[in-house]
């Protein structure tokens, strides 16, 4: 059976030799597709970026590598994914769990969890990293926020995780967008925990403090990589940008705020270089640390180096603890939102009482 599903209906006709199965790695969004439930994760479709966007994205030259055996995941057969996918689409939603190709899609969904991705799903940047479209954005949606809130309720989550894609082509960057949905969420999710995992707003204090001003438990912005590979690996983000807004939120989110980041690892870095970040991280104040495994969403993105071990994952956990980090998430399948939920911030009185 041939694929009709989300990139076949994009007219992106590479991909019409592809068997559903094979597609059903690429999120298939077909109605008549039923997910296999041994699936390795190896399979991978081609490039899905429009050839008018393709130039703007590295084009590293490379054989993608076989996934070491820890990378390989079993598709679970749910209903609850279909009930997740089958919600979202009610309710027009993007998330990033697809947008950006998360290996763990089936597993967070199939649990009833999702990323949601407000503000369109096209970026303005265009990372070497980075699955999602990179195209010049629609504009913004008034009802989306009231939408995310209620995919929350319907979904019935207790920590909600609220990103978006970068809009540079906005004055502040969709820090106003941000707010409302926080607010929203916070209106018909009482006593919810809200996580926000936001671009850089180029270091902008007046959209930071659009978003604090919502009172979020958890502000996290990704350093995503060392300092000597940020060039190479992120459009237009630096990295002493990065450490530049997560010491601000810090500094003027208050007490109540739990401030996060996180690294991928496999692009050439070495462990003295992730060493080096921890400790930057930490010198901004950053509480919580994520580490995963880089996987090359398409071959028009940057090649994997290294797949690094779980026991080296476990290793640079221990480190980061003895930084001073009082959560760490390191593991090979480890994202920024991946069971997000293991760490809620005990929230101070004063605080909860303004979120209530
Ligand atoms: S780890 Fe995060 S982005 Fe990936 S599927 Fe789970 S919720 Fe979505």
């Amino acid at each position: 059976m041939w694929c009709t599903g989300d990139s076949v209906n994009r007219g992106l006709d590479r991909t019409a030799s592809l068997t559903c199965e094979q597609n059903a790695l690429r999120h298939c969004q077909a109605p008549t597709h039923t997910p296999p439930s041994s699936v390795r994760m190896e399979l991978v479709a081609p490039p899905l970026l429009p050839s008018d966007l393709a130039p703007q994205k590295p084009v590293p030259v490379a054989i993608r590598r076989r996934l070491p055996e820890w990378l390989k995941v079993q598709l679970p057969t749910s209903s609850a994914f279909t009930r997740t996918r089958l919600l979202l689409s009610d309710l027009r939603l993007h998330t990033v769990c697809e947008s950006a190709q998360c290996p763990n899609h089936w597993e967070c969904w199939s649990k009833g969890t999702a990323t949601f991705m407000i503000a369109g799903d096209r970026c303005t940047r265009a990372c070497g990293f980075c699955a999602v479209s990179t195209a010049k954005p629609l504009p913004l949606d008034p009802g989306e926020p009231e939408r995310v809130a209620e995919a929350t309720r319907r979904m019935g989550l207790r920590h909600v995780v609220i990103t978006a894609v970068a809009r540079d082509d906005l004055a502040d960057g969709g820090a106003a967008h941000f707010q409302a949905t926080i607010a929203a969420v916070r209106e018909r999710n009482p006593g919810i925990v809200v996580e926000v995992l936001t671009p850089d707003f180029l270091d902008r204090e007046s959209s930071l403090d659009m978003v604090l001003d919502a009172r979020p438990e958890v502000f996290n912005h990704n350093l995503e990589t060392v300092r000597r590979l940020t060039p190479s690996v992120r459009h237009r983000a630096t990295y002493d940008r990065s450490l530049s807004v997560l010491a601000k939120a810090k500094a003027r989110g208050g007490p109540g705020l739990a401030t996060k980041s996180g690294l991928m690892l496999g692009l050439g870095e070495t462990l003295s270089e992730v060493r080096d970040a921890m400790i930057d991280l930490r010198a901004s104040q950053v509480d919580i640390l994520t580490l995963g495994q880089y996987l090359q969403p398409t071959r028009q993105h940057l090649p994997v180096v290294d797949f690094i071990p779980p026991s080296v994952f476990a290793e640079l956990k221990e480190q980061a603890e003895s930084l001073g980090f009082v959560h760490v998430a390191s593991g090979p399948l480890v994202r920024s939102s991946y069971h997000a939920d293991e760490f809620s911030p005990a929230i101070p009185p004063s605080v909860t009482d303004q979120n209530s």
